[in-house]
């Protein structure tokens, strides 16, 4: 049974979002419960790390478990274009000379344990199998939640803040009618994992590699995981993929047909797991706070997952969103204005990402890009390891928009 003195923060979800959250809160001294609602370890999608989630890993005290952990590393992103060719990979140690460069493959369900584990030992009160059912409110304020406990008990708890991490579920942005939908990007996505397929050595193990499909139709994930496993996913319109279609297996195969370079990796594996689908792609709530609310990774917004953005910014939202709450606690400010302090920036740098990820599906060739503006090369490769919280990266957009227009003068020509 659950039975404590009102904690400060209430924090729904165990994903990455939430144990970030409420390990950064936890740390400065403030009680806080965190309510998942399924037993860990449980599946998760998102398995690939960037760079840049290694300086908040770092304020979890989360790197020695990583380094500790079976996860493979990953050095370095590689692209093949819908003709076969292979891109030289972007190794992210020779963009910066620093531990950070490295980062890890992760299985979700491993990861997304040893984050709520840590949160534990940092005093956060972890609930498992409780599940969030409403946020309850007094006015415009929220004080609190309704949960419902295993055994089937519907009960209260109030706090000062509540905060949103239950992912796509996107609990408050339900609830609120918060939800703004990018039309530009939406896709949806089928994916499944094998065991034996093509690997390579050394510190290209790791590497993520995105395969265009013939006529720029969209793309696949190939992720290696440790045990033997690779995931494997295929990313294209929501209707393209869904409409009309047959089953996920039959899609799947037909999508592998027009992408050689997947083909030939998996020729010698097996499938090891089911076929997952989703649509949802790419969307944000309208606000990231109100008075005593804010709203974190998948719960605040998504972006495609083509450069793997979506566990960094996970982190990066809970460690300013906790960064807030704190600040909020110390001097009982806990309105809309302090909880939400955080979201103009955030947002300018979740929306360089998104840019970067429609250029690629307006057909941003990197290769020949770089040919032609190789000053870009380390603003390119900051957005690819996360790094994207800064204003001097705005060139690279002018950049890619002149090129465009250069590239197809040359085509015509
Ligand atoms: C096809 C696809 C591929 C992706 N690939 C990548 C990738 O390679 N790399 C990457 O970084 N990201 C990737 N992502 C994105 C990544 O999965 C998410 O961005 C990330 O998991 C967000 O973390 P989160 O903590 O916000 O939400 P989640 O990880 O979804 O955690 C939310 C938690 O809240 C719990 N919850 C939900 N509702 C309630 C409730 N009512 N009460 C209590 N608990 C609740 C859920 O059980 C869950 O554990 C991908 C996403 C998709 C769809």
């Amino acid at each position: 049974m659950i039975n404590s003195a009102n904690p400060h923060v209430i924090v729904i979800g165990g994903g990455p979002a939430g144990t970030t959250a409420s390990t950064l809160i936890a740390q400065q001294g403030y009680r806080v419960e965190l309510f998942e609602r399924e037993k860990f370890p449980r599946y998760h999608i998102g398995e690939s790390l960037i760079p840049e989630t290694y300086w908040v890993l770092e304020r979890l005290n989360m790197l020695e478990k990583l380094r500790n952990s079976p996860f493979i590393k990953k050095y370095s992103v590689q692209f093949v274009n819908d003709n076969g060719k292979l891109s030289a990979p972007f190794y992210f140690t020779q963009h910066k000379d620093h531990e950070s460069s490295q980062t890890w493959q992760v299985l979700r369900s491993e990861f997304d344990q040893l984050m709520l584990n840590n949160a534990r030992e940092h005093g956060v009160t972890a609930h498992e199998e409780v599940r969030v059912l409403d946020v309850l409110f007094e006015g415009d304020r929220a004080v609190g939640v309704q949960y419902m406990t295993k055994d089937g008990q519907t009960r209260e708890m109030r706090a000062d803040v509540i905060v949103d991490a239950s992912g796509q579920s996107s609990l408050l942005i339900n609830k609120l009618k918060l939800k703004v939908a990018d039309p530009d990007l939406n896709k949806g996505s089928i994916w499944t994992y094998f065991k034996g397929a093509a690997r390579e050595q050394g510190i290209d193990e790791g590497a993520t590699i995105i395969m265009q499909l013939e006529g720029k139709k969209g793309w696949f994930w190939y992720i290696p995981l440790h045990n033997d496993i690779v995931s494997v996913g295929v990313v294209s319109d929501f209707d393209y993929l869904f409409k009309g279609r047959a089953d996920h297996a039959t899609t799947f195969q037909e999508e592998m047909d027009r992408c050689p370079a997947v083909k030939q990796k998996l020729a010698q594996a097996e499938q090891v797991d089911r076929f997952y689908a989703t649509r949802d792609f790419t969307y944000k709530a309208r606000q990231a706070a109100g008075d005593g609310w804010v709203l974190i990774g998948d719960a605040f917004g998504f972006l495609d997952p083509l450069y793997s953005s979506g566990v960094l910014l996970a982190l990066k939202s809970g460690q300013l969103a906790a960064d807030a709450i704190t600040e909020g606690l110390a001097k009982g400010d806990t309105s809309k204005a302090q909880l939400g302090i955080w979201e103009h920036d955030y947002l300018i740098g979740m929306d360089r990402m998104r840019k970067l990820v429609c250029a690629y599906y307006e057909n941003l060739n990197f290769g020949r890009f770089m040919r032609s503006y190789p000053h870009h090369k380390g603003d390119l490769t900051d957005l690819l390891i996360g790094d994207l919280f800064k204003d001097s990266l705005d060139n690279v957009f002018t950049s890619i928009e002149a090129w465009k227009t250069e590239d197809a003068e040359q085509m015509m020509a």
